[in-house]
């Protein structure tokens, strides 16, 4: 042991290594230090208990060369996602446009008009003009912006009927991903729900029913992740808003991902729009800023003036507002808006939901010959048409044709599709698709960068 133990090089030995000095100028001495003195508690530890050295002791520059390439690896590595949901959360929802990069990039170079009005010299409002913007596109009188809907949908219970009854339908007591569910919301935002109505059906008497002097909102929330079919009845905003009116009550709707635009119009399936429910009546309504609005991640709040300015000056309002960079993107969006009918080239969201079947088709067409070429004779490679997903509670009955390239292994294992999964996943550009029906599958449509990928899958 002791014979193996003088076989480990000296730190001083392999800090004057030619292969490490590039990284000793880029890292820094101690970082280079830390992994070295790293990599001989291992070998020690290697040596007590297995008795032989480690399998990397024939190099040891280079081993040290991949642990700091691990290090420097960001935690949000770019990938290619293609598995077919458009807004996918864990991969980060919305690509913003570059209008919003750049604006994004501008308000973390420079000092900001973040809350300093240039006029009269004062202190402004930070959300004043992402406010006025979202006045001119949703004909709300005023606006609040925080972190995410989630937070605008406790901010607004809490501001507006702490300690009240909130009166909600059964059949919208939903729970999005991530432990938000209305229940618990009501509850952390110290509001006591009112439940009316059946899981199917729910009538505007059973709200007129519930309503008491502790009444303190009525509210509905968009069933964005599932659909009631069959038997049922939902009260809309403009029933609902009128009943408001008779009992002074406010009325909120927590949209979810709310669409400024009519998507129908490019054969999308139909999302309620922010400012329809404005229009009919609706006191405040919340939507996110990375789903189908396709901005950065934030909670936007539309609606009375007398109630934002209620939700602007509650202490939790502090604790959840956003900073200048995701004002700086929603800006940058929002004003995108102003021209629709360039939106389906400015906003990625947008483009990548309006792709037809026959662009991806076309797409896979070009990357089947260079793709067959190198992995060919391992896979079979296939164009196939599939559905892609919206995706961020966007209903997911509703598809969107499109296609794929999938691989099948020609020894028909699932270990040898495992690991091409597995390799993709580890290089430079992660590329990220699914496994399903002993194919691995990537969906097209999101993928904009062609040449990029060929590098990535056939190196
Ligand atoms: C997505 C969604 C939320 C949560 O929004 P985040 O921006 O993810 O916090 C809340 N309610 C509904 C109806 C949703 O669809």
């Amino acid at each position: 042991m002791n014979t193996l133990f003088s076989q480990l090089p000296s730190i001083d030995s392999l800090l004057r290594e030619p292969a490490l000095q590039t990284q000793l100028q880029q890292c820094g001495h101690r970082a280079v230090t830390k992994v070295l003195r790293q990599m001989q508690d291992e070998a020690r530890a290697t040596i007590t208990q297995q008795g032989k050295l480690p399998i990397w002791h024939s190099d040891w520059p280079q081993q040290a060369l991949a642990i700091l390439a691990r290090q420097q690896c960001s935690a949000l590595q770019p990938v290619f996602n293609l598995t077919g949901t458009v807004l996918h959360t864990n991969l980060g929802r919305a690509l913003v446009a570059e209008a919003a990069i750049d604006a994004v990039t501008a308000s973390l170079s420079s000092a900001v008009t973040l809350e300093y009005a240039l006029d009269d010299a004062g202190r402004g409002h930070r959300d004043r003009a992402i406010a006025a913007l979202l006045c001119e596109l949703t004909g709300a009188e005023d606006a609040c912006i925080v972190n995410n809907n989630a937070a605008a949908v406790l901010l607004m219970l809490a501001a507006l009927a702490p300690g009240k009854e909130v009166i909600v339908s059964r059949g919208e007591l939903v729970e999005i991903g991530g432990a938000f569910r209305i229940p618990d919301v009501m509850r952390q935002a110290g509001c006591h729900l009112v439940e009316v109505g059946t899981t199917n059906r729910t009538h505007l008497k059973d709200y007129r029913q519930a309503i008491s002097e502790n009444s303190g909102l009525l509210m509905k929330v968009h069933t964005s992740n599932y659909q009631l079919q069959g038997f049922t009845k939902a009260v809309d905003e403009i029933e609902l808003a009128g009943l408001g009116n008779e009992y002074q009550l406010p009325v909120i709707t927590d949209l979810g991902s709310g669409s400024l635009i009519d998507l129908s119009q490019y054969g999308l399936p139909a999302e309620p729009m922010p400012q329809a429910l404005i229009a009919a009546g609706v006191s405040l309504v919340s939507f996110s800023g990375d789903k189908l609005l396709g901005g950065p991640q934030a909670g936007i709040i539309v609606g009375k003036k007398a109630l934002i300015a209620q939700l602007q000056q509650h202490p939790l309002k502090r604790a959840l507002r956003v900073g200048k960079m995701t004002l700086a993107a929603l800006e940058a969006t929002l004003k995108l808006y102003r021209h629709p009918e360039t939106l389906v080239q400015t906003l990625p969201t947008l483009r990548l939901l309006t792709r037809s079947q026959n662009d991806i088709a076309q797409q896979a067409e070009r990357l089947l010959p260079p793709l067959r070429q190198s992995l060919g004779d391992r896979f079979t490679l296939e164009a196939v048409n599939c559905l892609s997903q919206i995706g961020s509670g966007s209903l997911p009955v509703d598809r969107l044709p499109s296609v794929a390239i999938t691989f099948s292994p020609k020894d028909g294992r699932g270990s040898t599709l495992e690991a091409l999964a597995q390799r993709w996943r580890q290089g430079s550009t992660p590329v990220i698709g699914r496994i399903q029906e002993g194919r691995l599958w990537l969906d097209l449509r999101c993928l904009e960068d062609e040449a990029h990928l060929i590098r990535m899958l056939a190196p």
